[in-house]
């Protein structure tokens, strides 16, 4: 199984790369942000209670976010492994991916860090909300969004390295060889 974490800041371009990983390794892919944003829309209680959070830049409570996840993941029958986009944001939640996991006979394979500088994440967060009119990718948001980041998720890259699953990718550049860097690192780390 590949259980494969890509992290890094709004922005960073986890989404975009998670598109080819899955097309190439055949994996399940889940993004927390997609399942919330899919909660909304149907207007479910979820969604709701998802809402205030999202539009202030906040993050979800980690009990909700981790019953979110492993309902996810026991969704997925016959799997050659996840993508984990947006989800461990917390120590607490790297902590219950490591038992969910743990419990199945299984481990995170690889965390690939994707690394943006902050001047770039601004213009490609504000770039993204005037094309897809994501209503936290305002500039007021997208500051509280970082300050998210750099306060409770970022100590995940130590987490990680603790774990001996971190890799470092430069996510500043060519689409291509920033895909050509991912793939290196997870056949370094399957
Ligand atoms: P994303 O699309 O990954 O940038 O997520 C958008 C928003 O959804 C975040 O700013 C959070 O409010 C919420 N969210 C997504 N994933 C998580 C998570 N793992 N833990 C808590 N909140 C999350």
């Amino acid at each position: 199984m590949l259980n494969i974490v890509i992290f890094g800041a709004p922005g960073s371009g986890k989404g975009t790369q998670s598109e080819r990983i899955l097309e190439k390794y055949g994996v399940n892919h889940i993004s927390t942000g997609d399942v919330l944003r899919a909660e909304i829309k149907a207007e479910t209680e979820l969604g709701k209670t998802a809402k205030g959070f999202i539009d202030q830049g906040q993050l979800i409570p980690d009990s909700l976010m981790i019953d979110i996840l492993a309902a996810k993941l026991d969704s997925f029958v016959g799997s050659k492994g996840v993508i984990f986009d947006g989800f461990p944001r917390t120590i607490a939640q790297a902590d219950a991916l490591k038992a969910m996991l743990n419990e199945r006979g299984q481990d995170v394979t690889v965390m690939l860090e994707l690394d943006v500088p902050e001047d770039e994440l601004m213009t490609r967060l504000i770039k993204r909300g005037i094309e897809s009119g994501r209503t936290d990718d305002n500039e007021e948001t997208i500051k509280k969004r970082l300050k998210v980041y750099h306060e409770q998720t970022s100590p995940l890259k130590e987490w990680y390295k603790n774990d001996g699953k971190h890799c470092y990718i430069n996510g500043l550049g060519d689409l291509d060889r920033i895909f050509a860097d991912i793939v290196a690192a997870i056949e370094s780390k399957k």
